[in-house]
């Protein structure tokens, strides 16, 4: 869908959000480009932090090998490519999908990875494969279009997880379908299989800006598609995208009104991003068509905001909306990227985020393209193309950057969970810069209502978190560099 770059400050490294699972919000979304974030009311008073060592204990690595581990699956073909889109995504083949082979290719992929110990690959000792049984947290089906998939995959691939895996009776597995009628055919087959959660891309409710976008479904099908899908799934999540060429602030609204007054549980509400690479892309350089400036993006924004939640939808993180905020209807998987879970990624360009054996945080990245990944499975078990272990620095940066796109913000025990317990929160955490973040009603500190709650004192006061106020989120690609020590 959308994609923006993310800096990781302590290396310069830029991540693409494409290179992360489908909805991933946190990079795939367009982070608004509104205010120029000033931190205002520079703030005199002397912060102090100092770690409460009984307070949070160290995770020991046993620990964190048994934390809930996600599962993402990628399902790379399409009916058609999107303007906008710059995921890694194919034409169904001329010979249409080999089920067969691709099913095949994602299970012995999903039994290697289950056991794998990035060490081996990204050259370091060679560690015991991992015998215990994982938790898992939830599984996502995204793609390319995973609804074009036969249901027998996701029983398969449920089927086998449950056998090697710990699987809760109500974990949250989710499909993303776009809503053409060939798709909604199956709807009832692919919640038989396991799913229980649906994600429906409609992107916008008026044929000419759905065929702008390339879409193959029409605003008459979106409607039926919502309807037939309400009768079947409890829990559905509509994507929408604002900021389109042309979209004017009160055509944003009224489309907005009709999309909250379908009742979803969720709603993925993105900001348009304009992907290098795309048609979409190409199309903007030449001028061919003008996206709405800073201002428009701002004032859109902040109307998506207040009318949702005047319908009962929540802000959880920038662009997730759940119904009265309720965890049961917030996407699960979305949270343990942003909660700094691991997660296995499998199939064609799925990335990954896993701990191996020793330690040591690992990026995995899948081979790119279906037919090379499928021949790599069948030949050495996986389709791995590479492997990049990750920094204390990097991984902390990361739990930062995540965190304070959400409302929950950034947890300091969960920090100290991944640094250990005498890691210090200044080494990560700004604290003189936060005060005036927070003095600007950008941030706010959370307090903890015990010492055993705390992992750091400012200014004389229990501290367990750092948050973003409403106000903050709407900036918060800009305070989160202010943020980070
Ligand atoms: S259906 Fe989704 S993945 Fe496929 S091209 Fe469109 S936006 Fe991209």
């Amino acid at each position: 869908m959308t994609q923006t770059w993310l800096l990781l400050r302590s290396t310069n490294e830029t991540w693409p959000s494409s290179h992360l699972p489908r909805l991933c919000t946190s990079y795939r979304m367009g982070i608004p480009r509104l205010h120029v974030c000033r931190a205002t009311a520079r703030s005199t008073r002397r912060s102090l932090t100092r770690p409460f060592a009984s307070a949070v204990r160290p995770i020991a690595h046993e620990i964190r090998l048994d934390a809930p581990v996600s599962v993402y699956v990628h399902w790379p073909y399409c009916q058609s490519k999107c303007t906008y889109c710059a995921f890694n995504k194919y034409h169904i083949p001329a010979g249409g999908q080999d089920h067969d082979r691709m099913e095949r290719a994602l299970l012995t992929e999903l039994r290697h990875a289950l056991t794998y110990d990035p060490n081996e690959d990204a050259g370091g000792p060679a560690f015991v494969k991992r015998p215990r049984r994982r938790k898992l947290n939830s599984v996502y089906f995204g793609g390319g279009t995973p609804s074009l998939a036969r249901p027998l995959m996701i029983s398969k691939v449920l089927e086998y997880l449950r056998s090697v895996c710990d699987v809760p009776n109500d974990m949250e597995v989710t499909l993303e379908g776009n809503p053409t009628s060939v798709e909604v055919e199956l709807l009832k087959d692919f919640k038989a299989a396991g799913a229980n959660r649906l994600s429906l891309g409609l992107q916008a409710l008026g044929d000419k800006d759905l065929r702008f976008f390339g879409r193959d479904h029409s605003a008459a099908e979106a409607h039926t598609a919502v309807e037939k899908a309400q009768g079947i799934f409890h829990r559905i999540s509509l994507d929408f995208i604002w900021g389109r060429p042309g979209q004017t602030l009160a055509a944003w609204e009224s489309e907005l009104k009709r999309a909250l007054s379908f009742g979803a549980t969720h709603y993925s509400l993105y900001q348009l991003t304009v992907e290098r690479g795309t048609p979409l892309f190409k199309d903007v350089a030449k001028g061919a068509v003008v996206v709405p400036d800073d201002d428009l993006a701002a004032d859109m924004y902040e109307k998506t905001v207040e009318m949702a939640s005047e319908n009962g939808y929540h802000q959880y993180e920038v662009s997730s909306f759940a119904w009265h905020g309720l965890e049961t209807n917030r996407s699960q998987h979305n949270q343990s990227y942003w909660r700094g879970y691991d997660y296995i990624g499998i199939g064609p360009g799925a990335h990954g985020r896993v701990y191996g054996a020793d330690g040591t945080r690992f990026r995995t990245f899948r081979t790119l393209d279906p037919n090379s990944w499928m021949t790599e499975c069948e030949t050495t078990g996986q389709g791995m193309r590479r492997v990049v272990p990750m920094t204390l620095r990097q991984t902390l940066e990361e739990l930062v950057l995540l965190g304070l796109r959400t409302m929950d913000g950034v947890s300091f025990g969960t920090i100290r969970q991944h640094a250990g317990v005498e890691y210090s929160i200044d080494s990560i955490i700004n604290i003189a810069a936060t005060n005036d973040l927070v003095s600007g009603d950008l941030l706010e500190w959370v307090y903890a209502t015990s010492e055993m709650d705390a992992a750091v004192e400012v200014d004389g006061r229990l501290v367990r978190g750092l948050r973003p106020t409403r106000k903050g989120l709407a900036v918060i690609d800009r305070v989160v560099p202010e943020v980070i020590a």
